[in-house]
Parts: structure tokens; C-alpha cells; sequence
């Protein structure tokens, strides 16, 4: 079973904090990089022995809401010529709730869509301001009301903290908010300052203080306890879901460090030990799918590809423990490892394990006859510092 994430690389406009692969003013190209899309699907999915089944698609971005669902028909048709679909597959959408539209969405559903994420970021307006995003409250409210009468149950809210500006009050009054809304699941992030962004611009003039990082971890602790008590599992460092079902199944392929296709400007694919990349503008992508009528013969080559790169045998034991460990509850699963690795997790990485161990970020646990190493609490707050242990910088 295989995870497939669709990279929708636009936006009306750009945020103040963002750096991602996404594009603004080329709406006039959506149709035809949904053409390129289908291309690509057609390429890499006919060049695999047999075909595949897939249990998740994640249409990612940029903002996919701002392609018309005409363009999301040509890339379901690519999909189901080219793989089989689980009995109960997951298929995401990420909206900005600045550009939900009922009757679009109602088309989505009715390809298949049956999850909705939305890039809420806060329920403050002044905030919404300063991070530069084009959606008010307002939007937030209406979104969501539009998904359940277009019958998405499923929601995810992704919400950042940790902003400059912003006091523990303004988190909480954000977080309650969100709970207000009965979302199935929450993405909390904290806020990243990346360079070549407005927002480090402004802080670098003095507009903005700096972020203050023991104000962010109290605000991600508050977070911890607030949605422990409101009934949400917090099953992934940054994800809380409701009752404890409703878990990103697509995200979770990432973290347990199994293979996905990624397909459009800038994806990712991980599959038969390689990963691989595409070039990242749009006009370049398109390009190199018209140009191409040739199958691939190297799975999961693509004529979008800029890098491929083998990863070997230790890389991915490492690759599996940085994960995996993002997965607080659960850990890393000895026995999963040994069966996958044919070596028990002591015995690659003992000597990286004692170091943190000592340090109080992680510790052992006892599941049925399975042994299980995760984070622990402090740990939390430190993942950064755990992962590092076992890749590296
Ligand atoms: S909507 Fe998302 S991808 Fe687009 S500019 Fe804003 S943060 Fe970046």
C-alpha cells in the first residue's frame, strides 16, 4: 500500500512567513499543470510491474482549493487508470479558507475527497493581519460550515504559535476558539522565522521582537494539557486527534517511514530504496512533461525529476528512528524494526540511545511482547535535539 501526495504549487497570495514551493499570479497555468500532473501519474504508474494500491492522497500546497475540481477530475482519472485504490482510501485536500467555495468543494467530494485541512494558522484577525494570509475569522466559521454541509466530516485545523507578538492569552484564546469548532484533528505548529521572508525582514528592522522560545514551549505545554482534556489523543509531536481516531493516515506513512509518490512541481518520492525529486517552478514542470511521451523505465523515475538518490541500508534504519519518534505515543516498534531491518534497534543504535536516554528525552516502553523506544515528555520539547542524535545534522 502506497501514499500519494499531489503538489498544488499556488496562492493569490504570499504570506509573510512563508518559504514553501508555492507561486503567486500563475492561476493562468492551473489547468494546464493539472494536464502535467495527469502526465506525470500516467509515466511513473505505468512504468511499475503491475499496478499499485494506493491507501492515501494528499493533495498538498500552495493552496489546492484555488484549482477548479474540472482539474482535480483530470488527476482522479490519471489515478484510477494508473493504480487501485484501497477499499477505504484517504483523500485529503488542504483549503485556505479564503478560497472555499461550496459548489467546488461538493465536486470534490463527489470525486472522492473525504478530508479537509485547513490552513487556519489563528482565530485572532490582527494576527491573520500580520502573518500576511488573505482569510479572516470570519472565512474560518464559514469553511467549516460549508465542509459539513458538503458532508466532510473529517477536518483537520493547522494552527501556529510561537509568534512574536503573540502572549500565552492570545494562544490560549486561539486554541479555545478552535475547540469551539469541533474539529477531528489539530495540527499545531510552531512558528519557524525563515530567512528571506518578510516576517525575518521585519524582525530584523525592529518591527517585530524575536520569537521567545521559552514563551513558545510554555505555549506548546499549555496546548499538550488543554486538548489532553478536551479529549484529543496527541498521537504525533505537532498532532492531536479527536477521541483518538481521525489520525492523518497519509501523514502517518511518512512516520512510519513507508513509500509514497509524490507527483507536481517540487514532490518527493520515496519507493525501492530512492528518493527522488522534482524541479520546482511551474513552467519548467510543465515543460518537462509535455516534452516527454516516453515511459520511464527506472521506477519511480520521472521526467520531472531533478535529483535521485539511493538510500542505503544505515540511512534508512536512521531515516526510520528520526520518524518514528516524532510518533509520541507509539515510539519506534522493536519487533517492527528487527523485522524490517533483521536487527534489534540496541543494536545499531545503543550508543546514541544511552546519550539521550541520560539526558531524559527518551525512554523505553512495554507493549504486549514488543519493546518500544519514544519520547518522553521532556523530550517533547526537544525532539529536535533527539532526531539530530540519529541523522546527524
Ligand atoms: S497560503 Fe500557505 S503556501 Fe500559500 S503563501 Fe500562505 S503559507 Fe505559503
Amino acid at each position: 500500500m502506497i501514499s500519494v501526495y499531489i503538489h498544488i504549487p499556488f496562492c493569490v497570495k504570499r504570506c509573510a512567513y512563508c518559504d514553501f514551493i508555492t507561486y503567486v499570479g500563475m492561476n493562468k497555468y492551473l489547468m494546464e499543470y493539472a494536464h502535467a500532473v495527469a502526465s506525470e501519474i500516467s509515466i511513473v504508474g505505468n512504468c511499475n510491474d503491475g499496478k499499485m494500491t494506493i491507501g492515501t492522497v494528499f493533495f498538498g500546497g500552495g493552496t489546492p482549493s484555488l484549482l477548479p475540481a474540472e482539474g482535480y477530475a483530470i488527476i482522479f482519472e490519471a489515478l484510477q487508470g494508473n493504480f487501485e485504490f484501497s477499499e477505504d482510501p484517504e483523500i485529503s485536500i488542504e483549503a485556505n479558507p479564503g478560497t472555499v467555495i461550496k459548489s467546488e468543494l461538493s465536486k470534490l467530494v463527489n470525486l472522492g475527497v473525504n478530508r479537509l485541512s485547513l490552513g487556519v494558522q489563528s482565530l485572532n484577525s490582527s494576527d491573520l493581519v500580520k502573518l500576511g494570509r488573505i482569510h479572516d475569522v470570519y472565512d474560518v466559521l464559514s469553511s467549516m460550515r460549508v465542509a459539513h454541509q458538503v458532508g466532510l466530516h473529517n477536518i483537520n485545523l493547522d494552527l501556529i504559535f510561537g509568534l512574536p507578538w503573540q502572549t500565552l492569552d492570545a494562544w490560549k484564546n486561539t486554541l479555545e476558539q478552535a475547540l469551539v469548532l469541533e474539529p477531528e484533528h489539530l495540527s499545531l505548529y510552531c512558528l519557524t522565522i525563515e530567512p528571506e521572508t518578510r516576517l525575518a525582514y521585519w524582525i530584523g528592522r525592529g518591527v517585530f521582537p524575536s520569537q521567545d522560545d521559552d514563551l513558545a514551549a510554555d505555549m506548546y505545554i499549555y496546548a499538550m494539557e488543554r486538548l489532553e482534556s478536551a479529549g484529543y489523543q496527541h498521537y504525533e509531536i505537532s498532532n492531536w486527534a479527536k477521541n483518538g481516531q481521525y489520525e492523518a493516515r497519509h501523514n502517518l506513512q511518512y512516520w512510519l517511514n513507508q513509500p509514497y509518490l509524490g507527483f507536481g512541481a517540487g514532490a518527493h518520492s520515496s519507493m525501492y530504496h530512492y528518493r527522488t525529486e522534482n524541479v520546482p517552478m511551474i513552467k519548467p514542470y510543465i515543460q518537462a512533461m509535455n516534452e516527454t511521451s516516453s515511459v520511464s523505465d527506472n521506477f519511480p523515475n520521472s521526467p520531472a525529476n531533478k535529483e535521485r538518490i539511493f538510500i542505503d541500508h544505515y540511512t534508512e534504519m536512521q531515516e526510520t528512528m528520526m520518524v518514528g519518534l516524532r510518533l509520541v505515543e507509539l515510539g519506534v516498534s522493536n519487533a517492527a524494526f528487527q523485522n524490517r531491518f533483521n536487527k534489534n534497534i540496541c543494536d545499531v543504535f545503543n550508543n546514541e540511545i544511552l546519550e539521550v536516554a541520560a539526558l531524559g528525552l527518551v525512554e523505553w516502553v512495554s507493549k504486549d511482547i514488543d519493546q518500544r523506544l519514544r519520547l518522553t515528555k521532556k523530550g517533547r520539547l526537544l525532539g529536535n535535539r533527539v532526531f539530530m542524535q540519529f541523522v546527524g545534522n
